[in-house]
């Protein structure tokens, strides 16, 4: 499969994915306090994506049994939603999510501090913000994909940081995952050509440790070696001939 170009047509779907996917975001991070569970917070914006007119885009994909993907502190992605998992004073919480509007995706994370969160969640979640911004520097028409990639991870890594590298970005469109797939780390080779309307979900996942992950007995859960904190901060983008647009 190509890595598709998007027509003027589809960008336009995209952005409506994408505005309202934003939307949801917001709505979720209002709800983000001590005593919350991670079920509430995931029917929340699973209503509000369907109030919007969209459909959830990981609900059922490949047998992903809810909405949003929750994953708390040393839960680095894929932290299903659960009744019984309450947020506490003092956890970082990633929320990802994805919208479909008339066919396009939206993929889309953030991740928040509950209540007063240390110093140290706070910079990680910083870095892992500042770093996707590093990264979309380098997102222009005629620049390579892999300098994305080298920009998130040396950001990320020399600040003492792990980049998780067995997990990674990827084209977007009528599917939720197309080509390419986008490491966050130096790659060999300046990777592929980038071309005006082509649509991504960078999305750097970053440890206070080290990069390495294990894959939980759930199927779903991945969470790091050994046990430090990670954050996640994603959004879907527009490949265009002067800045990428964000939209998400
Ligand atoms: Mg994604």
């Amino acid at each position: 499969m190509p890595v598709a170009v998007k027509t003027q047509k589809e960008i336009e779907l995209m952005r409506e994915a994408g505005k309202r996917l934003h939307e949801v975001h917001l709505v979720m991070r209002d709800l983000i306090k001590p005593g919350i569970s991670t079920a509430e917070i995931d029917a929340c914006g699973e209503r509000t994506i369907r109030q919007l007119g969209g459909i959830p885009g990981f609900k059922n994909y490949e047998g992903f049994p809810a909405a949003i993907c929750i994953s708390v502190n040393d839960e680095v992605v894929h932290g299903i939603p659960d009744p019984s998992r309450i947020l506490k004073e003092g956890d970082i919480v990633s929320l990802d999510a994805g919208l479909i509007w008339n066919g396009y995706h939206a993929d889309a994370a953030r991740t928040w501090g509950v209540g007063r969160v240390s110093d140290e969640a706070k910079r990680l979640m910083e870095v892992t913000e500042e770093s996707f911004f590093e990264g979309i520097r380098h997102a222009v028409s005629h620049g390579h994909l892999y300098d994305i990639s080298r920009a998130i991870g040396e950001y990320a890594s020399s600040r003492g940081y792990g980049v998780v590298e067995d997990l990674a970005g990827h084209g977007i469109g009528t599917h939720l995952h197309e080509p390419p797939v986008i490491p966050n780390y130096s790659h060999k080779g300046r990777g592929m050509l980038l071309l005006a309307g082509m649509t991504f979900a960078i999305e750097p996942m970053i440890n206070a440790g080290t990069g390495e992950v294990t894959w939980s007995d759930d199927g779903w859960t991945v969470r790091t070696k050994d046990g430090s904190l990670s954050a996640h901060y994603e959004n879907t983008i527009l490949i265009t001939d002067g800045e990428a647009e964000l939209l998400t």
